[in-house]
This record gives C-alpha cells, sequence and structure tokens, in this order.
C-alpha cells in the first residue's frame, strides 16, 4: 500500500486528527501527528499505531526509535 493511502487511513489515536510521514512519503519511519507532538514507528513496514508505542517528536528528532522504559 502506498503512504498516500495509508495517510488517508488512519488518524491519530489520540486526537483523530492526520499524520504526516516521517522524514517522507518515500520511505516512511514513522507517522507523526502535529497536534499531539508525537510519532507512531513503523516497523517492518507496519504503522504501530498505539498510543503506547508513540514516541515523543523531540526524542524521534534525536533518534529514538523505540520507546526507552520509564523508571
Ligand atoms: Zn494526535
Amino acid at each position: 500500500m502506498k503512504t498516500k493511502e495509508l495517510l488517508a487511513l488512519l488518524a491519530c489515536p489520540q486526537c483523530l486528527g492526520r499524520l504526516e510521514a516521517v522524514p517522507g512519503e518515500d520511505c516512511p519511519e514513522g507517522f507523526a501527528c502535529n497536534a499531539c507532538n508525537c510519532v507512531y514507528p513503523v516497523r517492518e513496514g507496519i504503522p504501530v499505531m498505539l498510543v503506547d508505542e508513540a514516541l515523543p517528536r523531540e526524542a524521534w528528532d534525536a533518534g529514538a526509535r523505540t520507546k526507552e522504559a520509564r523508571s
């Protein structure tokens, strides 16, 4: 499925808003919600649309791709 088609189907599970492919639609590594300032990772080609798996945008931009366990 093309990224554009995915973007049309998917919505942020938190705010139900539109998502943006990052870094780009050609090879998305994640889907970002600008309203929630978070990124849902794409793992092995599958978008993980779970609030629990979403990374803060700052962490994503810093290179994180999995959520760090909080102690
Ligand atoms: Zn959102």
